[in-house]
């Protein structure tokens, strides 16, 4: 086949140096090439990174991109307009999907709850006919991670690795659909909170240690009125800020639909004034306006889909500081070996430690 797509990772980074597809997404669009597929049958592309796969399939087909990230979303969207290509529906995993689709291209999420959600998903609603195609990297595609795919969608067989990516057939079968499962809910009594967690949602089955300690050293001062939670998760941050600061309000950001959601239902299970707390999805802070908030309290992620990387912090406290007004306060958590505090030193010119344990260290940086 002949077609060449020029794909860009979301968000533009000047001197980028990781590409916005993988050999698995290669396998996939090779893999079905030969395919007779029917323009009019939905397809559904499952986690797609930027866009390569619904770039490359949107041209004959229908379409529906099914993502937890806004990034991706937004990542998607940017890659078709470059290549001039038709739009395609892109919904969060939580939505309803489309029926009768004739073939599902399911690019293997990192987390396995995930995967274990999206799989009963399926199988509630794929007709037998349907073909399933997961596809990774060989070294992610364990003998465990093809068991969740027998246990809940259905009979599943491996391809060869080809450039050390993987595909993964697997045949539904109704048989073992069942109702899909509720978030999963645990407390935190010393913080008197109850939490509800959706599948992809960060520390979904336990709190973070490092939120443990942020928890412990958010501010409860009657100045703060505008308090920001960045990177929500479920929201434990932004909750715990609403309760100390009751006359604040809250807003929590992530760009994780699934942890947006379940912030909203945690607020309205833990506070005695829901509407205190608002939650949204977005990138950073881009979509805020400037010089609006005296306090975001954050616990920034290290890491971007497979990427480790720290640009997604940087890009955090970049925007924090144009969305901070004046004296306006930064709190960040950090594992000690980030080096968080040469970062806010730099943007902000001052940074300091207001407390620490063997691994984590929260820092306070003021505009
Ligand atoms: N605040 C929660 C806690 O302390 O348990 C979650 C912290 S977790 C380390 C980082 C969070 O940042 C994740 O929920 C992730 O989805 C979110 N995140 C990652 N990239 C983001 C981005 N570009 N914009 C907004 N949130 C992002």
């Amino acid at each position: 086949h002949e077609r060449t797509l020029k794909l860009t990772r979301y968000p533009v980074r000047k001197n980028e140096t990781l590409q916005a597809w993988d050999a698995a997404d290669e396998y996939l669009i090779n893999h079905t090439q030969e395919m007779e597929l029917d323009p009019k049958r939905p397809i559904l592309i499952m986690n797609d990174s930027f866009g390569a796969l619904s770039c490359w399939f949107s041209q004959n087909c229908k379409v529906t991109s099914v993502t937890d990230s806004f990034i991706t979303k937004k990542g998607s969207i940017a890659n078709l307009e470059a290549n001039q290509l038709p739009h395609v529906k892109i919904v969060d995993c939580l939505a309803d999907l489309p029926d009768n689709p004739q073939l599902v291209l399911l690019k293997l999420p990192k987390n396995n709850r995930l995967l274990t959600w999206q799989l009963q998903q399926l199988c509630n609603l794929l007709p037998k006919d349907c073909k399933v195609i997961g596809a990774a990297k060989a070294k992610d595609i364990h003998t465990s991670t093809l068991k969740l795919f027998e246990k809940f969608l259905g009979e599943t067989k491996t391809s060869l690795a080809v450039k050390k990516a993987r595909l993964v057939f697997c045949e539904p079968d109704s048989a073992l659909a069942k109702p899909l499962p509720a978030p999963q809910q645990w407390d935190v009594p010393e913080h008197n909170l109850t939490m509800t967690n959706h599948a992809n949602v960060f520390s979904s089955d336990s709190l973070d240690i490092g939120a443990r300690l942020l928890l412990d050293n958010i501010p409860q001062d009657g100045k703060y009125t505008e308090i920001i939670d960045l990177g929500c998760g479920n929201g434990i941050i932004g909750l715990k800020a609403a309760q100390l600061n009751p006359h604040a309000n809250v807003t929590c950001v992530d760009e994780s639909y699934m942890a947006v959601a379940s912030c909203k239902a945690n607020a309205k299970l833990n506070l005695e004034t829901p509407e205190q707390l608002t939650a949204m999805v977005a990138n950073c802070l881009e979509d805020v306006q400037h010089n609006s908030a005296d306090l975001i309290l954050c616990n920034p992620p290290f890491h971007q889909q497979a990427a480790i990387t720290d640009h997604i912090a940087w890009q955090m406290f970049c925007d924090s500081k144009q969305v901070l007004k004046g004296k306006g306060q930064l709190i960040v958590i950090g594992n000690r070996h980030l080096g968080y505090d040469e970062k806010l030193s730099r943007l902000f010119g001052n940074v300091s430690v207001i407390a620490q344990n063997n691994k984590f260290v929260v820092y306070q940086s003021g505009k």
